[in-house]
């Protein structure tokens, strides 16, 4: 069983991308827990070398307990298509080159899937907790949907003008950001983890 966070804890947010803060700032604002970012802490980003999405959160995370010394929260995700074989997957941020422009990773993303018929699309995301003495828990989240081209809608970030999740007709760019919180990969995950590791609610009397 996974160790919980004790209420009032403070848990280092361990992502530099702005985007992923303000969604997991936004999930974690009901609980009893502090929140510091890592990159006010001056905290390094480690190498993402693992092959999948909870081992590179799980890198992040601990590196970030290690360094801080405070329990850390890191999220790895990444955008999927069926007919690229799962393609960009890990690597969807590196598809938007060192400027992290996604305009351009969208567009490569489309140009790479041509007029296949099969436009099947997931986001997957892994959040993960580590203690600065080397324990960690990580938790899984899939949102299904399909890819829509041209992008739209100005909202979320990444590559959430090109998602509509199944039963929806609107991408994540389009999507006030509770909507889309209500039931994407990162609230999947984030679900689990809650469920897990934050402090348990006091029953109400
Ligand atoms: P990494 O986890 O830092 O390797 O980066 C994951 C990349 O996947 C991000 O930079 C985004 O491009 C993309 N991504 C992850 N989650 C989302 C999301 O919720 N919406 C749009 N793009 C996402």
């Amino acid at each position: 069983m996974a160790r919980r966070l004790a209420p009032g804890a403070r848990l280092v947010l361990a992502s530099h991308n702005p985007g992923k803060l303000a969604e997991i700032a936004q999930l974690l604002a009901p609980q009893d827990i502090g929140l510091i970012a890592a990159s006010a802490l001056g905290l390094p980003e480690p190498a993402e070398t693992a092959p999948d999405f909870a081992g590179n959160a799980r890198i992040k995370a601990l590196a970030a307990a290690r360094a801080s010394g405070w329990v850390a929260m890191a999220d790895d995700s990444g955008f999927s298509l069926a007919a690229l074989d799962g393609a960009p997957g890990i690597h969807a941020a590196r598809w938007a080159g060192a400027g992290r422009d996604f305009a351009h990773a969208m567009a490569e993303v489309a140009r790479r899937l041509g007029d296949h018929p099969d436009r099947r699309a997931w986001f997957t995301c892994a959040l993960a907790l580590a203690w600065p003495d080397g324990e960690t828990a990580s938790f899984l989240g899939r949102a299904e949907g399909e890819m829509v081209w041209p992008p739209r809608g100005t909202r979320g970030f990444g590559y959430d003008p090109i998602f509509v999740p199944h039963g929806g007709v609107e991408t994540y760019g389009e999507m006030a950001s509770d909507a889309k919180h209500a039931d994407s990969h990162r609230a999947r995950a984030f679900a689990a983890l809650r469920a897990a590791c934050l402090p348990e609610e006091a029953p109400k009397s």
